[in-house]
């Protein structure tokens, strides 16, 4: 199912929870609805659910506006964080329930719900109660039972939230790979970057209500079109200087005095004419150099981190940080030169 946005927004009584949003969503694809807590994802979730109207704009489905569509006719399956499961209820009537208000028999009831929890590897948990499964084992039962009903559209709202790291990373890779199996067209809401640039075809950034940046995870981390979006995706975050575009040369201009920077790659070059802006660097963008053609610094702090080490160097009065790889000898004090392979440039 195709989901069209069409200048929706979303007013409370003193905020505007989502402004003017304007989105299209393909069949089949997953999106990741992106921001810092508060920007609207649930928000604009619930009015994709049906749970919250719109107080401007249009919602169509395979180019059918459901502006007036009540959320039960919407055929939409929904995941929450915590889970929602009916306590009292056994895994297996959870799951079925939803074929229960579909007025489903038995039979068919029980070959559907058989099927998924097949897909979902739960078969085993059938006859337990919610209150004696593990966080992971009570999402997979609440996936089960929103893609019971073979809905056309998967919402998720950040469904992974509550559980520890290394359940998170195998319970968002086997959502993404069911998600493909079933080509069912899925929004995942996380405040989660490296989440969202794992598993999206496409990542919706939002901030304070407003689009920031929709594409690909790829090139919304490579080619961030504001400041925000740069700041949001990576770890360790993106440097930020102020500059100076001057004769088609790039400058540094907090030090004292102006260094002249240099980079592979100049991201937004040609959207800006001389003048002052702010010039981004990531930390793995800067490399190590053997001949001292780079920015030059000194090493002030040096943090080992499992594959990887963090480099911090300073640069006159400016501190720079850079990630490099475990098999360098360096130590504080030592003055270093750093090649760059990509600056983006900001307003
Ligand atoms: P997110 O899911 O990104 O954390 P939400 O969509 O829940 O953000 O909220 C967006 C903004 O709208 C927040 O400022 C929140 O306080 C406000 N908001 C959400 N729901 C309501 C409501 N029912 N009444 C008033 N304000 C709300
Ligand atoms: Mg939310």
């Amino acid at each position: 199912m195709k989901i069209r946005l069409e200048n929706i927004s979303k007013e409370y009584k003193d905020v505007l929870a989502v402004n003017q949003l304007n989105v299209d969503i393909e069949d089949g694809s997953l999106v990741c609805l992106l921001g810092p807590s508060g920007c609207g994802k649930s928000t604009t979730l619930s009015m994709i659910a049906g749970l919250d109207k719109p107080t401007e704009g249009n919602i169509y489905f395979d180019g059918v506006n459901v502006n007036d569509v009540q959320a039960e006719h919407r055929d939409i399956g929904m995941v929450f964080q915590d889970y929602a499961l009916y306590p009292h209820m056994s895994v297996m009537e959870n799951i079925e329930f939803p074929l229960k208000m579909r007025k489903w028999n038995k039979k068919r009831r029980l070959e559907k719900v058989s099927q998924v929890v097949k897909v979902l590897q739960i078969e085993e948990l059938l006859h337990r109660k919610p209150s004696k499964l593990s966080g992971g084992q009570q999402q997979r039962v609440a996936i089960a039972r929103a893609l019971v009903k073979d809905p056309k559209i998967l919402l998720l709202d950040e469904p992974l939230s509550n559980l520890d790291a290394k359940l998170r990373i195998e319970l968002r890779d086997e959502i993404r790979s069911l998600q493909k199996k079933l080509q069912i067209t899925t929004i995942f809401v996380t405040h989660d970057q490296e989440e969202a640039l794992s598993i999206s075809d496409k990542i919706l950034l939002l901030d304070k209500g407003k689009l920031q940046q929709y594409s690909s995870p790829k090139k919304m981390y490579m080619e961030p079109e504001n400041r925000f979006v740069a700041g949001f995706l990576g770890n360790p975050p993106m440097n930020f200087i102020n500059g100076i575009l001057d004769n088609k040369k790039l400058f540094i201009i907090e030090t004292d005095k102006k260094i002249q920077v240099q980079a592979d790659y100049i991201n937004n070059f040609k959207n800006y004419d001389s003048g002052n802006h702010l010039l981004g660097i990531r930390p793995e963008d800067l490399i190590l150099s053997e001949n001292k053609s780079g920015v030059a610094g000194t090493i002030v702090s040096i943090q080992t981190l499992g594959k990887e080490v963090h480099i911090k160097f300073s640069v006159e009065n400016i501190i720079l940080k850079a990630c490099v790889s475990w098999d360098h000898n360096y130590a504080i004090g030592d003055h270093v030169d750093f090649d760059i392979k990509r600056i983006h440039i900001f307003n």
